[in-house]
């Protein structure tokens, strides 16, 4: 996989997020559970991609905690 790491990217994207009961243990912002999407691409063509639900920081976007 190293090797074509110049080829494929990653890309998160949050789908819609809701507030949650919980602080941010880097900021002590809000937490929100979202809906995320992770887009692998090679050569910025889709190739691969699934869903996944995290807890992360509506302030500074830190992934508190993921479900996948
Ligand atoms: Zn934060």
């Amino acid at each position: 996989m190293v090797c074509f790491c110049f080829l494929v990217d990653q890309t998160k994207k949050v789908r819609r997020c809701k507030p949650v009961a919980g602080m941010c243990s880097r900021c002590g912002g809000g937490a929100s559970v979202a809906d995320m999407k992770t887009e692998t691409r090679f050569c910025h063509v889709p190739f691969y991609w699934r869903s996944w639900k995290a807890i992360m920081c509506t302030f500074c976007g830190s992934v508190l905690r993921s479900y996948h």
